[in-house]
């Protein structure tokens, strides 16, 4: 028999108006004044379609239950003062002003960062016309490949943007606009390579669905996608491995892509995703470059299937679209970790109907498709699994389709 403290740890989960509510009275404590309001934005998984969105690709991200939630009130002197639970004595305090590359250095750069790009977007509006106190809490781990980084910044732009009056927020083509502005507050001022999926998961998913984004143009479309109505859960696994190479191979990657689209004469490798593949690869002077475009036009054919076959309601046959999307990445792509391949491989053995490495690779998290009652025995075996390699405990949680952010109080 196991002892209790072997047992696979999960993430807990509170009901996000008491979350909220218990936020607003410690704001209140700290700050002298209730806050204004609480806006909420959630963490997302990825189902399929890894690695495309810098070819223009298509990707399928889901918002997750947990979410980062940001009580705040105006201030007149257009600066931005900010306080996290995660980050404690570290408060944050920059003139809007000042924010640029860099600056302020740390978290600091996703809040100051979201607010900036809202004011200088904003018809009408400069950077000292607005100032901001911010408390920050949240419940979706943080660099777990989960997006607590873009969670972070499109609560704090909800925020920004309901006391602004700007009312983005209330259309689709306004959060189009807030999702631009968060990119550009983690490419600009946090310095975060990112390209847009996890922005437009917190701020465009719709509960019940996966949002089916094209990289190309920013449209997108809402993909039923019923866990319980079909028995399943999707089980989450953060490896907790550390993966501090993971900046210079994305860039390595992303660079192998742009090099491909150039010797095959195209803009970006999503031109070349209706051609056979076969002829593609004959094409590429650089041998190297080929496993790289397979995995990119395999994976955008393989969200096409996903996308069809949710439509159809053939939710499980997913599964081995999952598998085939994790062989692509860890062979041929070659961003896979040693912790994610067990994760993956545990799962699939303990009853998983499909698994795969989600999010940039080199450590972060793993999906797994399961049948609902089978989730808790197949995170004891994973976690099983890792105690037996002498690896960290992973975290589990289960992931249901959720809302968008959205001001909770
Ligand atoms: P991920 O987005 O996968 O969780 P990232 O490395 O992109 O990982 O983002 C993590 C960074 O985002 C943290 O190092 C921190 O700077 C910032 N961050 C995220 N959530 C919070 C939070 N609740 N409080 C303070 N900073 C946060
Ligand atoms: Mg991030």
């Amino acid at each position: 028999m196991s002892a209790p403290t072997d047992a696979a740890q999960w993430y807990p989960l509170r009901r996000v108006e008491d979350r909220a509510r218990e936020l607003a009275d410690h704001y209140a404590e700290v700050v002298g004044t209730r806050p204004t309001g609480v806006w909420a934005a959630p963490g997302r998984v990825n189902l399929i379609g890894e690695h495309v969105d810098y070819n223009d690709g298509l990707c399928l991200p889901m918002a997750l239950p947990q979410n980062t939630l940001v009580a705040a009130g105006t201030r007149g002197d257009g600066r931005l003062v900010a306080h996290s639970a995660q980050r404690p004595g570290e408060p944050v305090e920059v003139a809007l002003a000042d924010v640029g590359p860099g600056r302020p250095p740390g978290w600091g750069g996703y809040v100051a960062g979201a607010v900036a790009m809202l004011l200088d977007g904003a018809e009408g509006l400069g950077r000292n016309d607005f100032g901001l106190t911010a408390m920050v809490d949240s419940d979706v781990p943080v660099g777990a490949g989960l997006s607590s980084s873009a969670a972070l910044s499109c609560s704090t732009i909800l925020a920004a943007d309901d006391l602004l009056g700007t009312g983005w927020a209330t259309d689709d083509g306004g959060r189009g606009r807030l999702v631009d502005a968060c990119v550009r507050a983690e490419n600009e001022v946090a310095q975060a390579p990112t390209g847009g999926m996890d922005q437009a998961a917190a701020l465009r998913c719709t509960a019940g669905h996966a949002l089916l984004l094209d990289c190309r143009d920013g449209c997108v479309e809402q993909v039923p996608f019923d866990l319980v109505a079909h028995d399943l859960a999707l089980l989450v696994v953060d490896t907790r491995a550390e993966h501090s190479h993971s900046g210079g191979e994305y860039a390595n990657r992303r660079a192998g892509c742009e090099a491909a689209a150039r010797d095959l004469g195209v803009a970006s490798l999503r031109e070349v995703v209706d051609a056979p593949l076969d002829e593609t690869l004959n094409r590429l002077s650089d041998n190297a470059l080929k496993p790289l475009v397979r995995h990119v036009v395999s994976e955008i054919g393989r969200v096409r299937d996903v996308v069809d076959l949710l439509r159809a309601g053939r939710v499980r046959e997913i599964g081995p679209v999952l598998d085939a999307s994790h062989v692509s990445l860890r062979d041929d792509y070659r961003v896979s970790a040693k912790e994610l391949d067990l994760a993956v491989y545990t799962a699939r053995v303990a009853g998983a109907l499909g698994a795969r490495m989600t999010g940039g690779g080199f450590g972060g998290s793993a999906i797994a498709l399961v049948p609902a009652d089978a989730a808790t025995e197949v995170a004891e075996h994973v976690h099983a699994s890792f105690t037996a390699a002498r690896l960290r405990p992973p975290g589990f949680l289960l992931a249901q389709p959720s809302a968008a952010g959205h001001r909770v109080l």
